[in-house]
């Protein structure tokens, strides 16, 4: 490891207590998509005390902020740390969010104290609302990234990887309207709804089978009627489309709507499908980037894991298509146990978790150093990002 990494590795060492603190505050306080008032306000006091100047509720979004080092880096070329800090519903910090945020903060502390050369910045950002939320798609829409070139994270999970595939994905709400009457005495009358959402469900389930591998459907019956004796007029229920690329993901997204359209052709009833935007893009990854993260990790005594192909989506897939992007994985618990989880929440808090977390900031802020002292490293993830634009 060379001097400037090793300074790195103690900096960050240094903090421990501290990135401890913010990820159990985290823990403690979970806050959904969009509500993280009270995470936004700790993190941003954390990296004013330690010398950013913070800048809260930008891009529109009131619980994002942007800190930059108030003495020290600024400029191009910028690295952005991305903390995100929402929690999921019911079970808190079940994605390891609360991680995801000490890591970034602890990197960019520990990175602003190292940094000494002429030129190049360094900013966090705080990105809101990864859960369903696509807070990140929001802030770029904005322009929040426009001068920024490159964007980093990690996020906790069950193996270590460098990068790997994300799936685009469309969120959507599926209604059918009917006509109520007795269910017994006058179903000659009625519109049934519920049957008509049933026999979408089950045209869902038979195209499900000529997917391509990277195509997934699933969803949920949110409503499907008020009392057995009342022919249903509204049924409701909310889907996913994923897949691997933007146009397959458009692709199923039209064949879901022709099996809704079927159905309620066949009932009588009339369907309606509203997307819930955005819609999420694949990851677009980038393979210096991921050479350069891979070497930090071994530095790091940490050995990369094979792929498991397992795939899900996140906001920094649309970020990724805005500049190079990076989104490592590295493991708190042992494959078994799913993200999402009361374990995978219990695990951000362990042992394990916390020496994870101490990596983490240590692979983030030594791949941003390697960034920001490297032109012949900049240039050929420039050349990467625009070789598949
Ligand atoms: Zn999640
Ligand atoms: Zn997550």
């Amino acid at each position: 490891m060379d001097s400037v990494k090793a300074q790195i590795s103690s900096e960050v060492d240094a903090l421990a207590q501290d990135m401890y603190d913010i990820s159990d505050f985290l823990k403690a306080n979970p806050e959904t998509a969009y509500q993280e008032y009270e995470a936004c306000d700790h993190l941003s006091g954390v990296l004013a005390e330690k010398g950013f100047g913070v800048q809260k509720g930008v891009g529109q979004v009131e619980t994002s902020f942007l800190a930059r080092p108030v003495s020290g880096q600024a400029g191009r070329p910028t690295v952005a740390i991305l903390a995100e800090y929402d929690a999921l519903p019911k079970i808190g910090h079940g994605c390891g969010h609360n991680l995801i945020a000490a890591a970034s903060l602890g990197a960019a502390i520990a990175l602003n104290k190292t940094l000494t050369i002429d030129s190049g910045g360094l900013v966090v950002v705080g990105t809101p609302a990864e859960e369903g939320g696509g807070g990140k798609v929001r802030l770029a829409q904005a322009g929040v990234f426009d001068d920024m070139d490159l964007a980093l994270m990690f996020h906790p999970g069950g193996l270590n990887i460098a990068g790997k595939d994300m799936l685009g994905r469309t969120k959507f709400k599926m209604e059918f309207f009917g006509r109520t009457s007795h269910a017994s005495g006058s179903p000659d009358k009625g519109i049934n709804a519920l049957d008509a959402m049933v026999a979408a469900y089950c045209n869902i389930n038979a195209i499900r089978q000529h997917l391509r591998p990277d195509g997934r459907i699933h969803g949920i019956i949110t409503h499907g009627g008020d009392a057995p004796n009342i022919i249903p007029d509204y049924a409701a229920g909310l889907f996913y489309v994923r897949a691997g690329s933007r146009s397959y993901r458009d692709e199923i997204f039209e064949r879901v709507t022709n099996c809704a359209k079927g159905a309620a052709l066949a009932l009588g009833a009339a369907c309606k499908i509203e997307i819930d935007p955005p819609k999420l893009d694949p990851m677009k990854r980038n393979a210096v980037l991921e050479t350069a993260i891979t070497a930090n990790m071994e530095a790091l005594g940490i050995t990369p894991d094979p792929d498991d192909g397992r795939r899900g989506s996140s906001d920094i897939g649309n970020l990724s298509h805005y500049l190079p992007s990076l989104h490592p994985v590295l493991a708190i618990v042992e494959p078994e146990i799913p993200g999402h989880s009361v374990e995978f929440r219990d695990a951000t808090t362990s042992e394990r978790g916390r020496k994870t977390l101490l990596n983490a900031a240590k692979m983030l802020a030594m791949t941003a150093y390697d960034y920001l002292t490297s032109a012949e490293m900049r240039k050929q993830v420039a050349e990467e990002f625009n070789r598949t634009k």
